[in-house]
């Protein structure tokens, strides 16, 4: 797999603890919506037993001329590291790797479910279906604490709101928390949430990712809703 040096052009803050990190795409570097990458730190001054590098999704689209990933900035050396990083410093980049990436056919519904951090291909992969014009219907379903810790649901929501094929669904399971007032759905994805959106939840393809313990819950649910388990398309964050 090839190996690229990259330089850091900026850093983003994108949600509560969320960190955004762009890049400017090397020349002979290609990759597929969905699809994730291997970053790693060169001479940290710090390590620990995780190592230099992290595997993170690509957050951007195959279509926008930079690179980006974005994390949650949490207490491992790594994130610690990456998180004073500024623009001019380099990294290492390998892959892209994975297999969770969109359909070839058009045709086919598909249904978005993560939460948290798990946003970030999905990004990828629901912006890149929508500059495709692809015709085909998409739900997404956002779950998250409150709205300062969803990132891009701005912008994600306007994109799907352009698109009459594409719907949102944020849903916050402490909304009461927040310093904003949250209008849209609350508490966790379950049975009768993707009943309201959905005409029939059995006919989708689903793709669910995130956490292992939200990827776990959100597959059990939808097999006992009767979803066949070859129309689940899974990713677990390793790590969350
Ligand atoms: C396909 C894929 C895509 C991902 N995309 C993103 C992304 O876009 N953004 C993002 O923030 N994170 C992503 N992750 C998770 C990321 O690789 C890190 O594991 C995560 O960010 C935690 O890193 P950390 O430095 O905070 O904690 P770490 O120091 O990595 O560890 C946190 C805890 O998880 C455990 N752990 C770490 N790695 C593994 C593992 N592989 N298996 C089991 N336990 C483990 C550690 O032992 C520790 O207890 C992705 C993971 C995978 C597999």
């Amino acid at each position: 797999m090839a190996g690229y040096q990259l330089k850091l052009k900026r850093k983003q803050q994108v949600a509560e603890g969320t960190l955004a990190l762009y890049f400017d795409k090397p020349d002979d570097f290609s990759f597929k919506a969905g699809q994730c990458v291997r970053l790693g730190l060169i001479d940290p001054p710090e390590t620990d037993d995780e190592g230099n590098a992290r595997i993170l999704s690509l957050a951007s689209t195959p279509a926008e001329p930079e690179l980006m990933v974005a994390t949650r900035i949490r207490s491992s050396a790594f994130k610690r590291v990456l998180s004073t990083l500024m623009p001019g410093a380099e990294l290492t980049l390998k892959g892209p790797y994975g297999d969770f990436t969109l359909p070839a056919g058009p045709a086919r519904e598909l249904v978005f479910i993560t939460g948290g951090i798990g946003i970030t291909p999905v990004r990828s992969m629901l912006l890149q279906a929508i500059v495709e014009n692809q015709g085909r219907q998409m739900t997404l379903f956002y779950a998250n604490r409150r709205p300062e810790d969803a990132a891009f649901l701005d912008e994600l929501t306007q994109a799907c709101g352009a698109d009459p094929h594409c719907t949102l669904v944020a849903t916050m399971s402490q909304a009461e928390q927040s310093a904003q007032h949250w209008q849209g759905e609350r508490g966790y994805v379950d049975r009768a949430m993707l009943g309201r959106y959905l005409t029939d939840v059995t006919r989708p393809v689903y793709y669910l990712d995130g956490p292992p313990g939200l990827v776990a819950a959100m597959k059990s649910m939808l097999v006992d809703a009767g979803v066949a388990e070859d129309q689940l398309r899974t990713e677990e964050f390793a790590g969350y």
